[in-house]
């Protein structure tokens, strides 16, 4: 991927591949952030993933060293949490495979960024 000078310098990367889908839908997402929070300690990842689906919005999730335990829904990239209602049930946050499996599972070591981990449950 080509990048020029001015965008090596940003701790945001743009239109970048997320294992995040929509939660909701299980779309690709559009516009897609990755802030790096890893700063001095290369080897810890810590990243924030952002990005939005035309249907449902925007979402974003914090992954430290682990793949993320649930999606939120946020108003903005990197913005306040938002309800969504579906069937006339209220949703902030969407659980992913790895905060369902076993802990004795989730200590093991694995890529935080495997998108196996980051699936979530079909909703619509
Ligand atoms: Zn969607």
């Amino acid at each position: 991927m080509n990048q020029n000078a001015s965008q090596t310098l940003s701790r945001d990367q743009i239109r970048v591949r997320t294992p995040m889908r929509c939660p909701i839908c299980q779309e690709h997402l559009r516009d897609t952030l990755i802030r790096d929070l890893g700063g001095v300690t290369a080897s810890i990842v810590w990243q924030l993933h952002a990005g939005r689906c035309d249907t449902h919005g925007w979402f974003q999730t914090e992954v430290v060293s682990r793949p993320p335990r649930e999606i939120f829904a946020v108003t903005k990239p990197f913005g306040a949490a938002r309800r969504i209602v579906i069937e006339g049930r209220e949703y902030f946050a969407f659980p992913t495979t790895w905060n369902d499996l076993p802990a004795d599972e989730r200590r093991m070591p694995v890529d935080p960024l495997d998108e196996r981990y980051w699936q979530t449950k079909r909703l619509a």
